[in-house]
């Protein structure tokens, strides 16, 4: 877009909605291919992932891990007094790392141009936002909806609310002692298991018959497995209703059993952010998930409006909403279309320990293709043969035998997050199985494994 062609008759060129993940991409892209862009994010410029997602949630994985460590220490010769973890010390920093990366992406919004204003915007009609504290309008030629998600509230039982969610756990001023996690997703299985790597005693609840659905039911169960020994692990449960016990939470749970915890953790998903935001007035209906339906290239049925990151509801990761956010940019204001291929997305859960996947379960893989070959190590890794951790890594290779392409990789154990980062380039690229086979493994990895399967 030239110029002349943006600017006209409109205040700006692009009004983004939301400063997290994918706005701030959108907002810094489109602003380097020459548009004027404006802003409006209602809470912390850097939304979900880095004001309370990924990078705090990360960090408290990290320090949950040490306990791991001086217990494997010893087997190596180590001697270490009682650790003991200080609570107060690590909220204390992680929060300062957070408002420092927070500093750098306004730094960065305002560096590429991007008029950043801390307020709240919703929709008047195609062309037109409302700054709601301001109370003032501004025209674009273009909105782009980057609202993100927020946790549900549910089940919505009896004593709810004396429940926090994935949030509140970044404000608790103190460490539960008995904390109650329930949900068997990425929010629960993560969090239980950094409260139990932190040593508070850890329930985690899940209605299903294993955590963690649409997993590979093998890693799956093998993280249930790994985590009973971890903390208190009930599946097929749920809660009935809290109530208060003095200064703590007692849960009843189906059948009539009670818990009493200091904390309990609602983390049951995450609906996007849509609430009052002013679709109906512009014609836009939600689907059945409550996400915006958008395009490939992340139109709306509005051709002014678009949508990215969780609120379109496809999947709901930071990769996913930069990717999202950046191609928008690109494909409306730098003349350069291009679509996220949505299809192969490697992920982690940062439980301990550790998933990575990308492509098919075992259960899609079967279904898709005609025949597939599964390829399997359960070990115990070189580390534990003197720590004498009681834990097994996974890992699964599933390949389509007619193509001999990989379509899966699975795997649980330490730095399964890293492992998946790097094999996901050559899955992606259509590697073979015998791809896999001639590449001569690092000696000794946990994923030469990978590389090693007959
Ligand atoms: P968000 O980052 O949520 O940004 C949306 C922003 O819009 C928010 O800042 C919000 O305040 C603002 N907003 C909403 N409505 C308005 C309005 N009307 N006006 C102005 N501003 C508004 N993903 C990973 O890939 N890896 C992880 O390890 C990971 N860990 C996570 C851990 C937790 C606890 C949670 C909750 C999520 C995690 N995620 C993780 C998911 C990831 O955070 C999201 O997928 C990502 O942040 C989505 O980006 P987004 O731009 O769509 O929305
Ligand atoms: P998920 O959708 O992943 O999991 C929700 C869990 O809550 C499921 O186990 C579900 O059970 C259960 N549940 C849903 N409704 C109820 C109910 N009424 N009563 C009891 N249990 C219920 O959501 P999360 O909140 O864990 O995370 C949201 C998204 O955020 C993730 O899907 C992921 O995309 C993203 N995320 C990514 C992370 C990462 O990349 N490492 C980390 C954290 C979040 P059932 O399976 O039976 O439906």
């Amino acid at each position: 877009m030239s110029e002349t062609e943006m600017s006209h008759s409109f205040d700006v060129d692009l009004f983004v909605i939301g400063g997290g993940s994918g706005g701030v991409r959108a907002a810094r892209i489109a602003a380097g291919h020459g548009a004027k862009v404006m802003l409006a994010e209602e809470y912390r410029v850097g939304g979900t992932c880095v004001i309370r997602g990924c990078v705090p949630k990360k960090l408290m994985v990290y320090a949950s891990r040490f306990t791991d460590e001086f217990e494997d220490a010893a087997g190596f010769g180590w001697h270490l007094e009682t650790p003991r973890f200080d609570w107060a010390v690590l909220k204390r920093s992680r929060d300062a790392e957070v408002a420092r990366l927070e500093a750098i992406y306004g730094r960065n919004l305002a560096g590429a141009g991007v008029e950043v204003v801390a307020d709240r915007a919703v929709i008047e009609d195609p062309h037109t936002v409302r700054l709601v504290k301001a109370d003032r309008t501004v025209r674009a030629r273009f909105i782009l909806i980057a609202t993100g998600a927020t946790p549900v509230r549910e089940p919505l039982i009896p004593g709810a609310d004396l429940a926090i969610d994935s949030n509140g756990v970044f404000e608790l001023e103190r460490q539960p002692e008995r904390i109650l996690v329930v949900g068997g997703g990425y929010i629960a299985v993560e969090f239980a298991g950094v409260f139990a790597g932190l040593g508070s005693k850890t329930t985690l609840l899940h209605r299903g018959k294993s955590l963690l659905r649409g997993f590979d039911p093998e890693i799956a169960d093998a993280l249930g497995e790994a985590y009973a020994k971890r903390m208190d692990l009930r599946l097929e449960r749920t809660v009935e209703r809290l109530e208060r016990d003095g200064s703590a939470i007692r849960a009843t749970l189906n059948g009539g059993e009670s818990l009493t915890v200091d904390c309990v953790l609602v983390a049951t998903g995450r609906r996007p952010n849509v609430a009052g935001l002013g679709l109906e007035r512009v014609g836009i209906a939600l689907d059945a998930r409550g996400a915006i339906p958008v395009e490939a290239d992340s139109r709306t049925k509005v051709p002014s409006i678009y949508a990215v990151g969780d609120v379109n509801g496809r999947a709901a990761l930071t990769p996913v909403a930069i990717r999202e956010g950046h191609a928008f940019a690109d494909t409306v204001f730098g003349r350069k279309p291009w679509c996220v291929d949505h299809r192969l997305i490697a992920t982690a859960v940062f439980s301990t320990p550790e998933i990575g996947v990308i492509g098919h379960n075992e259960d899609v893989a079967r279904r898709c293709y005609d025949a597939i070959d599964v390829y399997k190590a359960s070990f115990r890794p070189m580390k534990a043969t003197l720590s004498g951790r009681d834990e097994r890594v996974i890992m699964k290779v599933l390949v389509d035998r007619a193509s001999d392409r990989v379509v899966g990789v699975h795997v649980m154990g330490p730095d399964a997050g890293e492992i998946i980062q790097a094999v996901g380039i050559a899955v992606t690229m259509g590697a073979t199985k015998a791809d896999f086979d001639r590449t001569i493994a690092v000696h000794p990895t946990l994923g030469e494994e990978l590389v090693t399967m007959r």
